[in-house]
């Protein structure tokens, strides 16, 4: 019998279910159970492929090739687990399938309706990721706060799911946040009471309670919290500011949520082991070395655009005791003010990550150049890894105009260009070049040392590539690209021998970076800005 967790959220968004999700499963996972995750966003695109970062915070690619919301990198990272398209659940999504059933005539002579059609749709999609990957509890978070227009038929599925799958197979958790008030120093539940009263005016108690607040909660605030939800005070937990996010399932483990949440749910399990992941954590709590990261990017002003870099850059770094500060420097700051591109000398690592648009692109070559000249470490990613073929395309290969078609179409060296397959496609929403993908790495080289592996598979999300009528010129000045596509066409990663550590990929390896297994791009970026730090000769390849 599978079993169903429902988590909401109440008071304001961002509020931490994404992790208080996340969370739920290890406490489940430490019991040696299977969890699978869904995420409802109940936003009327079909996928997070064509929302901006800024608003939205960064695209999480699957290795199917689903361009999905940021909580699924949290759920694989803290869960280990390759998730899917399909468990990231929109309106959009919802709404074309009821659609194409009801043009298909699947409902023929009937009125299509929000209940049950749409709804039953909703429990369908939820029931099957469960089934599809033989789960014993299917954790489903709806995004958004409790009360939103767009959320109800949502919230209306799971209020269903209560009736049809049992009392002891369903249990709703609900989220909010318990703020301290600066003056007073006082913990004041009146939000969360309301958005408990929220959700019952839906027709749905909850279970359990999570107070997100900066500190644990008083004794007195946890009896509110009990006595106006209509719950036992031992189903009130509290989710205060930890170091760091990863300390989450176990402070709410240590208040018990693990067990009350299997003890309700009926959930036959071992007996608790976080070892593995106690060991991760006092890794990023109690590091030994610290290295400063200058990240530049068109988003800094939003870090939870780049959340799956700085989490991977953070991976690498516990992996090698070491703190990793990450600055995000805006890239059109560095235009404004070239002389700022000096102020780069204080950072251990440059760091360029992913984006799209000429916004900021002169800004990101300035730094490559930077890094490149005074050999500081530098990892570049995917329009990083692009930046850097036209930084070294202008400034070593004396092609002054290179550039990528994406940024100037005219340019008369165009390195960077669309992908012949990319041609004629007028989509925006899921037509770029998406997934898990292979990539062959050339033995005695970076790439090779770093993965140890000469066949790979990491994620991708592009239309642009290295033209290969420059590849040839471009090698000639010493630029090797040590990563390839099965056919040989796709360049997939460069470096420059001679520096310390230079390093850029067209793929995205911060999607498959876990906690306790860092990306191997990613760990050799931090081991060479600590090594590099500490005075020690660069590591040789192998
Ligand atoms: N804009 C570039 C492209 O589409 C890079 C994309 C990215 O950084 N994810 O190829």
């Amino acid at each position: 019998m599978v079993k169903y967790i429902f988590v909401t959220g109440g008071v304001l968004s961002s509020v931490g279910k994404g992790i208080l999700t996340s969370s739920i499963g290890k406490m489940l996972q430490a019991r040696k159970l299977k969890p699978t995750v869904v995420k409802i966003d109940p936003y009327v695109n079909i996928d997070a492929g064509t929302m901006n970062p800024y608003m939205h915070g960064e695209v999480f690619v699957t290795d199917d090739g689903g361009e999905t919301d940021l909580d699924l990198g949290w759920y694989e990272r803290f869960l280990d687990l390759s998730l899917k398209q399909n468990n990231n659940l929109t309106t959009g999504l919802v709404y074309k399938s009821v659609i194409e059933k009801e043009r298909h005539g699947d409902f023929l002579g009937r009125c299509v309706q929000i209940v049950p059609h749409v709804t039953n749709e909703i429990k369908n999609k939820i029931r099957a990721v469960g089934k599809a990957v033989n789960a014993d509890v299917v954790l489903t978070e709806v995004g958004g706060t409790v009360g939103d227009i767009e959320g109800l038929p949502f919230l209306e599925a799971i209020r269903q799911m209560r009736v049809e799958e049992g009392f002891e197979n369903t249990l709703y958790v609900h989220v909010a946040l318990v703020p301290i008030l600066d003056v007073t120093q006082e913990m004041k539940t009146k939000p969360l009471q309301h958005s408990v009263n929220e959700l019952r005016r839906i027709g749905i108690q909850p279970d359990a309670i999570v107070a997100r607040s900066p500190q644990m909660i008083d004794a007195e605030a946890l009896r509110k919290i009990a006595l106006f939800g209509t719950i036992p005070e031992e189903a009130v937990f509290c989710s205060y500011n930890a170091e760091s996010v990863y300390q989450v399932p176990l402070i709410l483990d240590k208040q018990g949520m693990g067990d009350f949440i299997c003890h309700r749910l009926a959930l036959t399990c071992e007996t608790k082991d976080f070892s593995a992941w106690q060991q991760f954590v006092d890794a990023i709590v109690h590091p030994e070395h610290e290295v400063k990261i200058a990240l530049v990017g068109k988003y800094a002003g939003l870090t939870d655009s780049y959340v799956s870099m700085s989490e991977a850059l953070r991976h690498g770094g516990a992996a090698c005791k070491t703190k990793v500060c990450i600055s995000y420097l805006e890239a059109e700051k560095l235009e404004q003010n070239p002389q700022c591109v000096n102020d780069l000398a204080s950072f251990d690592g440059v760091f360029v990550p992913y984006g799209f648009g000429p916004r900021g692109t002169e800004g990101k070559i300035a730094a490559v150049q930077y890094a490149r000249e005074n050999d500081i470490p530098f990892l570049g990613i995917c329009y990083g890894f692009q930046l850097a073929v036209i930084e070294y395309a202008r400034n070593v290969c004396g092609l002054k105009d290179a550039n990528s078609t994406e940024i100037n179409p005219e340019s008369s060296h165009p390195v960077i260009d669309l992908m012949p397959e990319q041609r004629g496609v007028e989509y925006k929403g899921a037509t770029m070049r998406l997934g898990s993908h292979k990539i062959i790495l050339q033995k005695g080289t970076l790439a090779y040392s770093l993965y140890q592996q000469e066949e790979i598979y990491e994620r991708h999300r592009h239309r642009f590539e290295v033209n290969l009528d420059y590849l040839d010129i471009l090698m000639k000045n010493g630029l090797h690209f040590t990563g390839k596509s099965t056919d040989g066409r796709r360049m997939e990663t460069l470096e420059l021998p001679n520096n310390y550590f230079y390093f850029a990929s067209q793929f995205h390896g911060e999607f498959k970076s876990r906690p306790g297994r860092p990306s191997p791009e990613y760990f050799g970026f931090i081991q060479a800005c600590v090594n590099k730090k500490l005075g020690k000769p660069k590591a040789p390849v192998s």
